[in-house]
């Protein structure tokens, strides 16, 4: 099974296909933003990882390749989805040197293409569920009762950094700092662009089945 790497702009669904690569072909799903989450927040350090977080400003490159390495050395030869790193031309060159270091490779990378109208209302419309994690969104697929999860009857969240100064900040580091890497992974004959509106769950396993 091929190694991958998604790249997409905030809310470009990078979170949903790596969710359905897990259950349906066994792969492990490495998110630099969920190990994060995971961190414990009480410590200083994880203070300010989460105001960096909520802000949508990056945190050190450091702290990203430490908890990544940590990752990458437990997958026991099973097929990875690097999701949320990198996110820039610099942590790309840092990632090939540490994918090299462990004798692992990246084989094709998969850009979500999304325009920035859906992107938004992915963003403000989002709601979760804190007891079963189920995930909902009032613009494009709302609970039945306002607020209330379908399947548990629990109440409903909006996360932290999902409001539309957050998502802005977001969107133009994005551009700013990730897209260039569609050109860069484009010119090392990595990229496949898949449209991340219709049938993107097909398209991309066409992508990882293709040899
Ligand atoms: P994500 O869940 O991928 O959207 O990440 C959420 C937040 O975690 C981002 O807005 C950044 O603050 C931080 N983050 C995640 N991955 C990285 C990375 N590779 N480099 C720097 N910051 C990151």
């Amino acid at each position: 099974m091929k190694n991958i790497l998604f790249i997409a702009p905030p809310n470009g669904g990078k979170g949903t296909q790596s969710e359905a690569l897990v259950e349906n072909f066994g792969y492990i799903h490495i998110s630099t933003g969920d190990l994060l989450r995971d961190m414990d927040k009480t410590t200083p350090l994880g203070q300010e990882i989460a105001g960096l977080m909520a802000s949508g400003k990056f945190v050190s490159d450091e702290l990203i390749f430490e908890l990544l390495k940590g990752k990458l050395e437990t997958l026991n030869g099973k097929p990875f989805i690097l999701d949320g790193c990198p996110r820039n031309l610099h942590q790309a060159e840092m990632l090939e040197s540490m994918l090299n270091e462990l004798g692992l490779s990246l084989d094709a990378v998969i850009y979500l293409d999304v325009p920035y109208d859906i992107l938004l209302k992915r963003a403000l419309g989002r709601v979760s569920c804190p007891e079963c994690k189920s995930v909902y969104n009032t613009y494009f697929k709302a609970p039945k009762t306002e607020g209330v999860c379908d399947k548990c009857g629990g109440s409903l969240i909006h996360r932290d950094d999902d409001t539309e100064e957050t998502f802005k900040v977001r969107f133009d580091t994005y551009m700013e700092s990730t897209a260039p890497l569609v050109d860069f992974y484009k010119n090392k004959g990595k990229l496949y662009t898949v449209d991340g509106v219709e049938n993107v769950y097909d398209e991309v396993v066409r992508v990882i089945k293709n040899d």
